[in-house]
């Protein structure tokens, strides 16, 4: 008996020890050196960054791409969202927009698509921050239009160079690592000769727009003694100071020029904000605000650079223009209060709060849809029109519900008159009306970068971008 037992455990015990290594997860495999798309130099293991660029080779991941074989995506296989772990930010702003309950959800600061719910709307595409979601048939391939480019980022216009979210790559610390590599070029060019001879009065390169990117290009022009300008169409940092929300997140520590190692990990925007405009008087940044850079002329010497009523020349110009355009601006009192905002990337913030959406065009009234799914918020609508005729059945269908349900009050043929604090001012159809308001948004239209990009002869490619860390 004694014998039996003793077989038995001991049977029992090979059994659990064999399944014990079973499902103990396979040995990692061992992480392998890999080499830099842009100078092929191995990057040795554990280092992020690559040796002799000086920046993450992710950086490259766009450039380095293939340019797709057809403009138009595969047709075969059912479309569905999916998330780039390695590009999200966790800020929910593709969730809230989602029209399919449980397509999306957050798990974590993750957001995970269920493929077998998701229909493939596309809203959280549009609504992605970051440029972390895409539409797929089912292949790991994000297709995205961008400006075509170098290693350097300079595009298809020699001298020309386009960084950041304008060329494609959204977060923080991408920006910064592309307005340092273009500005870099920028001054190996003239180090070796090869830039066009100009008079004193012409700038080595004017960069347009003052975000992580072009603020990073000025940086390294005060470090390599480039002369420059900034010219930012709003205030200096003007992206980060109209983000609704107040967290942000740098997943990782990135290195400033002249400032040193960046590391935000959830830390708000105003804090963000206060180092920038420490480092922009630190280094004294020559910002002009309220430039709008209208156009780009080529000259045989560099370029015009134009904005309204001046002329910029300057033999080497990178734009970091970010991919929100220049938004139309509703032009009254009150609109340069930080309550006033030209698009929503993250309804939830607004939940709750009493709401004014100006415009009566689709993005005006999917913002207002977006918002009045909002628990607990007041949505207004203005709108100068008789009606909402110009706007998708789909989008008139769903405004109909929501204005049947009392979760949006449209005010057709008004006119917003004055923005303050607590309040906003309207003539509506004649009438006079003041409407207690905690924020503005102003959805009337405005210049996509891509039409400024076609006017200044930036060609654009459709790039496939395979993705290890899709989540569909
Ligand atoms: C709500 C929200 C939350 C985000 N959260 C995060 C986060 O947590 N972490 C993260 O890493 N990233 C986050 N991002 C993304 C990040 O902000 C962008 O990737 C980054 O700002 C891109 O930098 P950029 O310099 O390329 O462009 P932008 O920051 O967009 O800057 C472009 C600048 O150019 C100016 N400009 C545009 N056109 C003209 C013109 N014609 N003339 C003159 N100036 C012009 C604009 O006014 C703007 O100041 C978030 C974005 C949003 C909208
Ligand atoms: S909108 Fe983009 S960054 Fe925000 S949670 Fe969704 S995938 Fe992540």
């Amino acid at each position: 008996m004694l014998w039996t037992t003793l077989v038995f455990l001991g049977f029992t015990a090979l059994l659990v020890a064999l399944h014990v290594r079973r499902s103990r997860p396979a040995a990692a495999a061992a992480p392998r050196a890999r080499s830099c798309p842009r100078c092929r130099v191995v990057v040795p293991v554990g280092a992020t960054v690559c040796p002799k660029c000086g920046v993450p080779p992710q950086v490259f991941e766009v450039v380095a791409a293939p340019v797709a074989a057809s403009a138009d995506a595969p047709a075969s296989g059912r479309l569905h969202a999916a998330v780039r772990s390695d590009v999200c930010v966790g800020c929910g702003a593709c969730v809230s927009v989602c029209p399919e309950p449980g397509a999306m959800t957050m798990q974590g600061k993750l957001a995970v698509v269920d493929p077998e719910i998701c229909k493939g709307a596309g809203e959280c595409v549009k609504a992605c921050p970051v440029n972390g979601v895409f539409l797929t048939t089912g292949a790991a391939v994000q297709r995205v239009e961008v400006p075509e480019v170098n290693f350097d980022f300079e595009s298809n216009v020699p001298g020309i160079f386009v960084v950041g979210e304008l060329g494609g790559r959204g977060l923080i610390k991408n920006a910064i690592n592309e307005g340092k590599l273009a500005a870099e070029a920028v001054s190996r060019r003239l180090r070796s000769g090869t830039a066009p001879a100009g008079s004193a009065l012409v700038h080595d390169v004017v960069i347009v727009g003052s975000g992580p990117a072009g603020l990073s290009a000025a940086l390294t022009c005060v470090d390599l003694g480039l002369r420059y300008v900034v010219l930012e169409q709003g205030e200096a940092a003007e992206s980060i100071r109209r983000y609704p929300r107040h967290k942000l997140l740098l997943a990782e520590p990135v290195h400033m020029p002249v400032y040193g190692d960046l590391w935000v990990a959830d830390a708000s925007k105003e804090t963000l904000l206060g180092i920038w405009q420490n480092v922009i008087a630190m280094a004294g940044l020559d910002i002009r605000t309220g430039q709008k850079v209208e156009d780009v002329r080529r000259e045989s010497w560099g370029f015009h650079v134009v904005t309204p009523g001046a002329s910029w020349p300057t033999r080497h110009v990178i734009l970091a223009m970010g991919r929100r355009g220049s938004p139309r601006k509703a032009g009254v009192p009150g609109e340069e209060l930080s309550k006033v905002f030209y698009e929503v990337a993250e309804m939830e913030e607004f939940a709750g709060r009493r709401v004014l959406v100006v415009g009566g065009g689709d993005s005006a009234v999917e913002s207002a849809l977006g918002l009045a799914r909002q628990r607990g918020t007041t949505v207004h609508l203005s709108y100068r029109g008789e009606s909402f005729a110009r706007v998708k059945d789909r989008n008139r269908a769903k405004l109909e519900e929501e204005i049947a349900a009392k979760r949006v009050v449209a005010l057709l043929r008004s006119t917003l008159l004055e923005i303050g604090q607590a309040s906003v001012r309207l003539d509506v159809a004649g009438e006079i009306r003041t409407l207690p308001n905690d924020d503005v948004i102003v959805r009337i239209g405005g210049e996509p970068p891509t039409a400024f990009l076609d006017r200044v002869g930036v060609r654009r490619v459709v790039k496939e971008i395979a993705v290890s860390g899709a989540g569909a």
